[in-house]
């Protein structure tokens, strides 16, 4: 849907803003994961006759999928956000690669009902080596590390750049230790930190811009529609720019990117946490909210204030302690660690 005018960002509330995200991510997570792994054709077919005047897109919170969900039952997306956020809050604020870490491998712990193969693979090299950073990778290039990182946009706010760049890639290289990775998710927290503050349109168009320039394979802006995109990190954002840019509401925003199929449930994440943000969380649709696991609910909405809060001290001073902490150097394996940790129960299970 071509749009004539930008559309205006109204609420003025950084809570409401922050909150928008965070709910806005799992709404996306809980609506793209009935059609993961569909393409746009399977998803028409499948829903063409499902109500009485549907048009044939997947709109309504329903569950099911491959993952056989209750309705408004979240997966990785929104899990591993959630998991990582209190190990953000746990450290008063500070993005620390040895915490989020064990907060992944913690969760990873819980039998998760998806995982993705770089994570578990990745989580296994940490249980291993105790090493919060995994071996660079240009394969590694999956959508993992960006999909998760809602709770560093939060926590950091009034960061400067170098900052910023440091928290993310602290969580990120737990799993995703891959610059495409690092240029995408920085590129997101970017504009999530526009949409939070009360930006422009056009400021949120040349961010995203700029990462295309700067990064051939983002290239979104004039290419042809990213149909059923995969979890490489490109095709996913691609996705989500183009359905932000061409359309004027949240609703119409997640619909537009879970109907493209393919990783539905994070480009529904990524792109519900960009567009929670510049719409705020009264746009959520109420039938989404509504639908929404409580549990769920209540702890996105606990974590964006509290995330919030911690990003709002004064700006750095030099004589601060750092930010975020970065992994150590030598890894620092402790004697019989290994024994502990129990085989992959995921090894077959994931796609
Ligand atoms: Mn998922
Ligand atoms: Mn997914």
């Amino acid at each position: 849907m071509p749009i004539a005018l930008p559309p205006k960002n109204e609420c003025a509330d950084r809570s409401e803003r922050a909150k928008g995200a965070y709910l806005g991510l799992a709404v996306g997570d809980a609506l793209g994961a009935t059609v993961e792994f569909l393409t746009p054709g399977e998803i028409r077919h499948k829903f063409a006759n499902r109500f009485a005047n549907h048009d044939g897109k997947h709109k309504d919170i329903i569950g099911g999928g491959w993952l056989n969900l209750k309705a408004g039952q979240i997966t990785d997306d929104t899990a591993m956000s959630l998991a990582l956020g209190e190990a953000i809050l746990m450290n008063g604020g500070k993005v620390d690669a040895l915490a989020s870490a064990h907060a992944f491998d913690n969760w990873m712990r819980s039998k998760p009902i998806d995982i993705g193969n770089t994570v578990r693979r990745n989580l296994i090299h940490f249980r291993q080596t105790g090493i919060p950073a995994a071996p660079a990778s240009e394969h590694d290039a999956g959508n993992g590390a960006v999909m998760r990182l809602l709770p560093v946009a939060l926590a950091t706010l009034d960061y400067d750049a170098i900052d910023i760049a440091a928290a993310f890639k602290a969580q990120a290289h737990v799993t995703h230790n891959n610059p495409l990775s690092d240029a995408g998710g920085i590129c997101l927290i970017n504009m999530l930190h526009i949409a939070l503050q009360s930006g422009t349109w056009i400021a949120l168009k040349a961010a995203a811009k700029a990462l295309e320039s700067q990064n051939p394979e983002y290239a979104w802006s004039k290419t042809k529609k990213q149909e059923n995109p995969s979890g490489y990190v490109a095709h996913t954002l691609q996705a989500v720019f183009q359905a932000f840019f061409a359309t004027d509401s949240f609703e119409s925003c997640l619909i537009n990117v879970v109907n493209r199929g393919g990783d539905a449930d994070t480009t529904g994440a990524i792109a519900g946490m960009l567009a929670g943000a510049w719409y705020g969380e009264h746009q959520i649709p109420p039938r989404w909210k509504i639908a929404l696991d409580k549990t769920i609910a209540r702890r996105c909405e606990e974590q964006a204030d509290a995330l919030l809060a911690c990003s709002t001290s004064a700006a750095r001073n030099p004589q601060d302690e750092p930010r975020c902490i970065a992994p150590p150097v030598k890894a620092s394996v402790q004697a019989g660690s290994q024994s502990r940790f129990s085989p992959d129960p995921y090894g077959q299970s994931a796609p």
